[in-house]
């Protein structure tokens, strides 16, 4: 029996690398549905080609586009909006849900997924930003595995198989450092998005590409990473590591320390979560530490890149705070990639946000829905007083 796999953000950077995984192991895995927010030519595309039971638009308004897209397809079943999508994960037959969407719209078909039993392989990193504890509860009570796409968590999921209850003394997260690791704050205070989005070593969606400029990526995989392992965030420690070859490492109570190796290439934490316990053959480059010479670890600099600072504080004060954060984070965010806003104005204006928002020590499911409100709310009017 081959797993079934449902895509939600397939028409991605990780979507489309999770269907070339796919594609290499045909006799393992099949789509069992795709999902896209607009991008409908790409998404009836890739159902022709792996003929999916359904397809999925997010955005309502593309769903009579989708529908003549598919016509020629009347067994694929078509579908729109965000109902939709949590539907869709429940049903029977599938396996696994890779969540593959960018931002905090993953959080409610994830939950639904959790709830339906399903094995989650998370690159939606934003849903555990937002309730980390939320989710990490329900897939306790309803034994549904979260296996980790990030390459940094993937790495360090790897480096603990096999050492079943033995306790983390610490996890070593390394971090590329983006593309604005050597500027001075004088000139940061004058990149553009052209500059950002020009990442060293991944090739990525434009959003995470962003949040790698100003490492809000490392302060979320941080949280992301407390979540999935059980650690506390003191316990995580930053490591700027250029190379992008020492994907994370986990030191033990012994002095021990594991560590995942490999060129930067997605495919293969995305197909190690769909193969977990099994590694697979995977095409492509292969690791060449001669070629590589030298790698280096440096300490963050926290002045330099306030948003890993703020993500540190947010995980320490708990509650709503990461994702009060999340949420004005997505706002800057995207300011910053329509020229509405500059480099260093998004962590202004996150700080402010995290000081106005309603903080909620123990929130509910409905509490974080009102904090993502609220918190886009104070964010946009500060990008516009
Ligand atoms: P992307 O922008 O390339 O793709 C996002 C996908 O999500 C698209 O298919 C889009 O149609 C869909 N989508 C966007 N908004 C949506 C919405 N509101 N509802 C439903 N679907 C929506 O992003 P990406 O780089 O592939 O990243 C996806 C997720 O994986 C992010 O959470 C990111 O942090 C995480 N991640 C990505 C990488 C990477 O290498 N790209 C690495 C680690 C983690
Ligand atoms: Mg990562």
């Amino acid at each position: 029996m081959k797993r079934q796999i449902a895509i939600l953000g397939s028409t991605g950077s990780i979507g489309t690398q999770a269907l070339e995984v796919i594609e290499e192991h045909q006799d393992l895995y099949e789509v069992y549905c795709l999902t896209a927010n607009n991008r409908v030519e790409l998404l009836a595309q890739q159902a022709h080609k792996y003929h999916p039971a359904a397809v999925v638009v997010a955005n309502e308004q593309r769903y009579d586009e989708l529908k003549q897209l598919m016509s020629d397809l009347p067994d694929v079943k078509v579908y729109a909006g965000a109902k939709a999508l949590d539907e869709i994960v429940e049903a029977g037959p599938i396996d696994m849900v890779l969540t593959a969407m960018v931002g905090f719209a993953g959080l409610s078909p994830t939950i639904h997924a959790i709830k339906a039993n399903k094995t989650i392989c998370l690159a939606n990193k934003e849903t555990l930003v937002v309730a980390g504890e939320l989710i990490c509860q329900l897939a306790q009570e309803h034994h549904a595995a979260i296996l980790p796409v990030d390459s940094e968590h993937s790495a360090i999921f790897q480096s603990l198989v096999g050492e079943d209850l033995n306790p983390i003394d610490k996890i070593l997260l390394t971090a590329s450092g983006g593309p604005f690791r050597l500027k001075t704050m004088d000139e940061l205070a004058r990149v553009t998005k052209a500059d950002a989005l020009r990442h060293p070593t991944w090739d990525m969606g434009a959003k995470i590409t962003i949040d790698s400029a100003s490492m809000m990526n490392k302060g979320f995989e941080v949280i992301e990473a407390k979540w999935l392992f059980g650690v506390e965030a003191q316990q995580i420690q930053v490591l700027v590591h250029p190379q992008s070859i020492v994907h994370s490492a986990v030191q033990f109570q012994d002095g021990s320390v594991k560590a995942q190796l490999g060129v930067p290439d997605m495919r293969l934490p995305i197909q190690y979560a769909f193969s977990f316990p099994q590694r697979l053959p995977l095409s492509g480059d292969r690791l060449d530490l001669f070629k590589a010479r030298s790698l280096e670890f440096f300490e963050p600099d926290l002045d330099k890149f306030q948003c890993l600072r703020m993500a540190y504080e947010a995980i320490s004060q708990g509650g709503n705070m990461p994702c009060i954060v999340n949420a004005a984070n997505e706002i800057v965010n995207r300011a910053f990639l329509e020229d509405r806003c500059s480099f260093l104005q998004m962590g202004d204006i996150i700080a402010k946000t995290m000081q106005r928002a309603t903080y909620i020590k123990t929130p509910s499911y409905d509490d974080y829905l009102a904090t993502d409100a609220e918190a886009r709310r104070i964010a946009n009017e500060l990008l516009h007083a």
